[in-house]
């Protein structure tokens, strides 16, 4: 992960691009220090305890009492899974990606993330003159791909205006979900968002979400996948364990390496690389690296956003239709064309019911 090779750098990225004058103090250099937010940011251990003292006993009458003890946490991996199944909605922006003129909107939308939700979009657009003060990083990279440029000359960045919309529609209706502004900062404990140059379209962790840097836009879908993700890893990745268990699915490591013989499909719960077996339908089926992470954030994302999920099991071009391992299925078996029947549906509404 090179952007995560050089946290002081990353410490410049808060310092230099909080607009209010408050000091995110991200601690010392180290692995801990991504995480290491002061203030409005999250302390991890208020946040944990916080969470503990309001969540346990709510969820321990959902789910089993075992999830939330012991050896439950996954260790931190980056989301690598390639969307085999998404279907992200493609657009067309016809005003590129931040020209000058869009500087204005473009510091609205952020501001707005910023202070209402705790979502801190890394600016890589401006005039060069500031990017080499402020960022270094995103300098070297613009006098990489534009050899010709001069300190007055504007750069244009990697995002564009309709991804940063995008982003915002997306916070908000995921805020909205969760009761409010001040529940979504609480459930996803501050984001930093950038855009950089990864294989995947999108990665998250805890308080952390890359976008590709390759692409001119990306759908909601995308990006509410990768905010499952950041709630999830801010939960030290319980929420999805509890999805597992809740929906009678488990991970068989024995099943990790190499493929099992009996598998005739990858799509078969199990059958995959990563040896997950779920229980039930996940909102568009499984691919090769689903694991129970990818299919909470996915199922999440179908919660939000059901007729995206629908309208992808449903295209003949998918050959999916009528497979009644893409049939949603509500608890008393009856296939439905309502997710949030679904046994997947009850947990997450749960989880929003809880936040709120
Ligand atoms: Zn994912």
């Amino acid at each position: 992960m090179r952007q995560l090779g050089d946290a002081s750098q990353e410490i410049i990225f808060y310092q230099s691009y909080d607009p209010y004058g408050n000091v995110l103090n991200t601690v010392t250099a180290g692995p801990e220090s991504n995480y290491g937010f002061t203030g409005e940011w999250t302390d991890g251990n208020d946040l944990v305890h916080l969470r503990a003292r309001y969540y346990t006993p709510k969820l321990g009458l959902l789910l089993t009492k075992d999830i939330w003890d012991g050896n439950a946490l996954d260790p931190i991996s980056f989301n690598s899974w390639k969307y085999g199944f998404a279907n992200p909605i493609r657009y067309t922006d016809p005003s590129g990606w931040i020209p000058e003129d869009k500087a204005l909107a473009a510091q609205t939308i952020r501001e707005n993330l910023y202070q209402n939700f705790n979502v801190l979009v890394v600016q890589d657009w401006g005039f060069v003159h500031e990017l080499k003060i402020e960022n270094n990083e995103v300098y070297r990279e613009a006098l990489r791909a534009n050899p010709q440029l001069s300190d007055c000359d504007w750069y244009e960045g990697a995002w564009s205006m309709l991804e940063l919309r995008t982003v915002r529609d997306v916070v908000r209706d995921l805020a909205s979900e969760m009761g409010s502004p001040d529940s979504f900062r609480k459930e996803l404990g501050g984001i930093v968002l950038s855009q950089e140059d990864i294989r995947s379209v999108g990665q998250a962790k805890a308080h952390r979400i890359w976008f590709t840097n390759k692409s001119r836009s990306f759908g909601r879908w995308t990006v509410l996948h990768e905010f499952a993700h950041a709630w999830d890893a801010n939960y030290g990745w319980r929420l999805s364990l509890g999805l597992e268990e809740f929906t009678g699915g488990h991970t068989d490591s024995l099943r990790g390496s190499g493929s099992p013989l009996s598998c005739q499909d990858n799509r078969d719960p199990g059958c995959n690389k990563t040896g997950y077996v779920y229980g039930g339908v996940p909102p568009k089926g499984a691919d090769q690296n689903f694991t129970r992470k990818e299919d909470f954030a996915e199922s999440v994302t179908a919660f939000l956003y059901p007729s995206e999920a629908l309208a992808f099991i449903n295209d003949p071009n998918h050959g999916l239709a009528g497979d009644p391992r893409f049939e949603w299925v509500d608890a008393n078996g009856n296939v439905t064309s309502d997710f949030s029947l679904t046994p997947r549906g009850i947990f997450i509404g749960t989880l929003f019911n809880l936040a709120k």
